[in-house]
């Protein structure tokens, strides 16, 4: 059995060849013209003061929208554009979209608020990426400090002094730096002290497993104070969760009980309607 794929080349499935490895297939083809045919978008999530609850920033989230397969979900088509080899070129455009958009809502709503990119492994690992940051923000004219690169453990863990350097040269451009999903790695409370980060993300699984806090989040949350590093905690739900985190002295947090990632056009409407309450609130003392 043969596919015609769209470009006259053939794909050949194996009768046997069982459903999951066959969509891969697929999503490797479809990937690959993706990014010409305008299929991506990036949706932003926005990150809050825990004490005031104002939006201090943005995180990028990639989305693919596919005529055939739908929705596809990053924790599917990121792993695959990483062994393929293409997430370099979808990188690069996501960090430029996410600067350009940034400094744009910047401009229009008077605001300084800042955006994190997600990095991945190999990104880290190619030469190509410093001076991929530097013509993004160039090119939006976001200031540096406006720009937060989140690197998961485990790709620094692939290669630590590689990674150590092209951090060290990241930093350099004025960038800040955070290690994402912290606490789902190999986290080792040694190598924290040595990589130069700004923020911890303290990943959802935790606050999760316990909306009401304990000593353990707390613990943790102190010793990245400790080391001068800023905590966000992920994937909060519930504003018991909420409290607890605010309690336990965690500066920012992210989740569905503020705002979901969503498309720029409802960014810039809930920026609206913050602005609106802010002044509101000035208004009636
Ligand atoms: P991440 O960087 O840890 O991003 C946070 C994920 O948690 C996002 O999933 C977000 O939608 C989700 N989330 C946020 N708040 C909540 C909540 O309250 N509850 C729950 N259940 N989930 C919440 P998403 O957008 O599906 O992205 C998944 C992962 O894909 C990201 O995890 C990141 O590792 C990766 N990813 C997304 N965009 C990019 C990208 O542009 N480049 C790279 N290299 N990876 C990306
Ligand atoms: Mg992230
Ligand atoms: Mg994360
Ligand atoms: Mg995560």
């Amino acid at each position: 059995k043969a596919k015609a794929l769209g470009d006259g080349s053939f794909q050949f499935f194996e009768p046997e060849m069982c459903l999951e490895a066959r969509r891969r297939l697929q999503l490797e083809a479809a990937l690959h013209r993706a990014l010409e045919q305008r299929q991506f978008s990036v949706h932003y999530q926005p990150r809050v003061d825990l004490r005031s609850l104002r939006t201090l920033g943005v995180e990028a989230l990639l989305r693919w929208q596919h005529p055939e397969f739908g929705r596809v979900p990053p924790l599917e088509f990121i792993p695959l554009a990483e062994e393929r080899g293409q997430i370099g070129t979808i990188g690069c455009w996501v960090l430029e979209a996410a600067c350009r958009d940034v400094q744009h809502v910047n401009d229009r709503f008077g605001l300084a608020l800042h955006v994190s990119v997600n990095i991945s492994a190999r990104q880290l690992r190619s030469p190509d990426l410093i001076g991929q940051v530097r013509t993004a923000l160039a090119e939006s004219g976001l200031p540096a400090e406006a720009l937060e690169l989140e690197l998961t453990e485990s790709a620094l863990i692939e290669d630590l002094g590689q990674s150590v350097q092209v951090m060290q040269g990241l930093k350099a451009l004025g960038v800040r730096l955070s290690i994402d999903d912290f606490g789902t790695g190999y986290s080792s409370l040694s190598y924290l002290k040595r990589l130069p980060i700004d923020v911890l993300k303290l990943d959802r699984s935790f606050v999760a497993e316990n909306p009401a806090g304990d000593g353990f989040v707390r613990a943790l949350i102190d010793m990245a104070h400790v080391l001068n590093l800023s905590v966000v905690a992920e994937g909060i739900e519930t504003t018991v969760a909420m409290e607890a985190l605010r309690d336990a002295a965690c500066d920012e947090g992210q989740g569905y009980l503020f705002a979901r990632p969503m498309p720029m056009a409802e960014l810039e409407a809930f920026l609206a309607q913050e602005a609106d309450t802010a002044s509101a609130s000035t208004i009636s003392g």
